[in-house]
């Protein structure tokens, strides 16, 4: 299958890539790792007429630290993170080695991931649960979108046509605090979307009181959600195996699957109850074994 034919763009910098935007408009398309934008061309599910390749934009390929966020390139990749685990992040390193192959991790980005807005995207329910923020600019004006206002439906998101990700912003806890996460992610085959994917992070003090709660739900809903009411019934309470269920139940409330050939709608909440209260019991065993 061939794409449409296309003009293709590589800048060199941003201002170029904001000069080609402004040029074209909605007849362009940012291309970052491909791994989604062309195989939607080939699809002929996308046809824009103009590509502009940001894969020159080397500052975009950088991780720093400034006043307790951790920065993350436009232009990450997925693999980054396979071979690098933060301990005050965990669950990027939880998250990223079940996203694909090697081949699309190799090639494909986080913020690619989340422009493109698939409600099943393993990076989408990871960066709810952190409580990420997207820095998006134009040539007009640079924003920080926290990335729960970020997804507006299904393969949507608040990105002006003119706009472009230019990274991801994640807060570090520097407090004396024990951080555990997990993501589970029930697939049909190895590295396969999800048919339901659940993002956990869980900071804990020293009492098993928890400091910080990030629920993040993928493939059951019109976009990646973060489960809100479910965060809330744990914020700044003890640990409990009852806590633990109370709170499982309610991700699965506050997840809005549909029946497709993926599984059941019954099916599919069913699922996020049950990794929600095994990734939960899994971070505190974890704290519990620490702490003896
Ligand atoms: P691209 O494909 O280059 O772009 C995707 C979209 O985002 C385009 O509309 C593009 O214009 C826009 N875009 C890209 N970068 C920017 C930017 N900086 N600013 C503004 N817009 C931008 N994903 C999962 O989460 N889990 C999976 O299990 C999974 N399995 C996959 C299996 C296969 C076989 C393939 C091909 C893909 C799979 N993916 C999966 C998707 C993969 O993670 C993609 O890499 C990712 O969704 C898109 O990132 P990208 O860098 O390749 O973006």
């Amino acid at each position: 299958m061939f794409p449409n034919p296309f003009q293709y763009y590589a800048p060199q910098s941003s201002d170029e890539i904001f000069e080609l935007l402004a040029q074209y408009g909605d007849e362009a398309k940012i291309l970052a790792g491909g791994q989604s934008l062309l195989p939607m061309m080939k699809l002929r599910l996308a046809a824009p007429s103009v590509l502009i390749d940001v894969n020159g934009i080397s500052s975009w390929t950088d991780v720093t630290e400034q006043d307790h966020l951790l920065h993350i390139g436009a232009l990450v990749r997925h693999c980054k993170w396979e071979s690098v685990l933060d301990s005050r992040v965990p669950l990027l390193h939880q998250t990223a080695r079940h996203i694909a192959d090697p081949l699309v991790r190799n090639r494909g980005t986080m913020a690619g991931s989340l422009a493109h807005a698939d409600p099943a995207a393993d990076w989408g329910a990871a960066l709810l649960a952190l409580k990420a923020s997207v820095s998006i600019q134009s040539a007009q004006r640079s924003r920080k979108v926290p990335i729960r206002e970020f997804f507006v439906d299904t393969f949507t998101t608040v990105l002006e046509p003119q706009e472009v990700v230019t990274g991801i912003r994640i807060p570090l806890h520097h407090d004396s605090g024990f951080v555990g996460a997990r993501y589970l992610k029930l697939e049909r085959k190895v590295g396969d979307f999800a048919v339901v994917g659940v993002a956990l992070t869980l900071v804990l003090d020293p009492h098993g009181v928890v400091l910080d709660a990030g629920i993040g739900l993928a493939a059951v809903g019109t976009t990646p959600l973060a489960a809100v009411k479910a965060e809330s019934l744990l914020q700044g309470h003890p640990l409990t195996t009852d806590l633990i269920r109370q709170v499982a139940s309610e991700a699965a409330k506050e997840s809005d699957p549909v029946t497709d050939r993926r599984g059941s709608e019954e099916y599919k909440r069913a699922m996020v109850n049950v990794f929600v209260e095994r990734g939960l019991m899994s971070i505190y065993q974890d704290w519990q074994r620490l702490m003896d």
